[in-house]
């Protein structure tokens, strides 16, 4: 039988996106169809976009309701609720370690817009397109995607509450409370006050971090940051942050993450680290991009410079630990979300790249 979804389909990588009527695969032993109820929209779909073959069906946020099986699936059925998190291949040293965000396929099961083996899970007018982006390609009515994947949930959150969380809110929460594992008193600055920042601010607080420093160069974003627990912030047009930060922390901080992508946060986040700190990259530099600060900053104060992907978060366990933090209101991300009808995602875009919305949610089942 064959399995038809709407989907907004990128044609071209700064375009809009067309709605079309597209096929999607028969179901894998392994794999799982959700009809999506609502899908995050982050900046990495935009990567998708500039770096996949086109016409591609993105969105990695999906959140929805198991309507088919594959064979080989025991532990969802048709019916059951699920968000849909980032993919891994379950066979490699990480994967086999517990630790899936150390996959070494995760850049191809996100972004090669095709299943791990190279087929194709969406035909446009009977053309192969990429799809199975993060294996899911969530901007669509329906995603074929696979088991690993998936979080099963109660009925009684709200679909644009489990769309919001599996990969910004994740990763900012995850840095804090995963990977660096922030002790009460232990400082920490966070560098961009969007969805992923703003989730660190909020683990940070639920640590105990202190001080809880929030940079950004959107006076609303600090005030909101201020709101959702940083004990201070400073906005980066005024200059020289890392002397400001170095001001109210004078050994300098033990933690800082950069969710902001832009070089100088990147040196500040380095600059005013302590003797031992750690600052964590979790925005994914451009391919070949180099960075003008000098090691001798990391070097001299013995201090770590790392990559995080997806706040070391293994999903099935992490992410209803967000969602039960959110219930007793000490993980309040609901204020991060603007919620958009499906048929409105050009208008999201618009939203995402200006900034205006912090995490956008598409919603598909008005
Ligand atoms: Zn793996
Ligand atoms: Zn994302």
């Amino acid at each position: 039988m064959t399995t038809t979804a709407t989907a907004a389909v990128a044609n071209e990588p700064q375009g809009k996106f067309d709605f079309e009527t597209v096929e999607l695969d028969d179901l894998r032993p392994d794999e799982v169809l959700v009809r999506n109820e609502a899908s995050g929209m982050c900046h990495t779909d935009f990567v998708g976009q500039k770096t996949m073959p086109l016409p591609a069906v993105l969105g990695h946020e999906g959140a929805g309701v198991v309507e088919a099986i594959g064979s080989g699936i025991s532990s969802v059925k048709p019916g059951d609720r699920v968000i849909v998190s980032y993919p891994s291949c379950g066979y490699c040293n990480g994967c086999l370690s517990g630790r899936p965000y150390f996959c070494d396929d995760h850049l191809t099961l996100g972004f090669s817009g095709t299943r791990l083996d190279g087929s194709h899970t969406i035909k446009l007018k009977g053309s192969k397109i990429s799809g199975a982006f993060f294996q899911q390609s969530s901007f669509a009515t329906h995603s074929v995607t696979v088991e690993r994947n998936l979080v099963p949930v109660t009925k009684d959150h709200a679909a644009e509450m489990l769309a919001a969380i599996p990969c910004g809110v994740q990763t900012g929460a995850g840095s804090i409370l995963n990977t660096f594992k922030v002790l009460p008193k232990e400082s920490l600055a966070v560098f961009g006050a969007g969805a992923v920042g703003l989730s660190a601010v909020m683990a940070g607080k639920l640590s105990g971090a202190y001080p809880l420093i929030a940079v950004d160069i959107v006076e609303e974003r600090l005030n909101l940051a201020l709101e959702l627990g940083a004990t201070h912030v400073f906005n980066a047009k005024d200059g020289n942050v890392a002397e400001r930060i170095k001001d109210i922390a004078p050994q300098g901080i033990d933690y800082t993450l950069e969710t902001s992508g832009n070089e100088h946060a990147l040196n500040d986040a380095i600059a005013c680290l302590a003797t031992g700190g750690e600052c964590g990259m979790v925005i994914a530099p451009h391919l070949g991009e180099k960075y003008p600060f000098s090691p001798s900053a990391i070097f001299q104060r013995a201090a770590n410079l790392r990559g995080i992907i997806q706040g070391s978060s293994v999903p099935k366990t992490f992410l209803p630990l967000l969602l039960n933090l959110n219930r007793q209101g000490r993980f309040p991300y609901e204020r991060l979300i603007q919620v958009y009808d499906f048929q409105d995602i050009n208008q999201a875009v618009i939203d995402t790249k200006s900034g205006k919305a912090i995490k956008p949610v598409l919603k598909m089942d008005v």
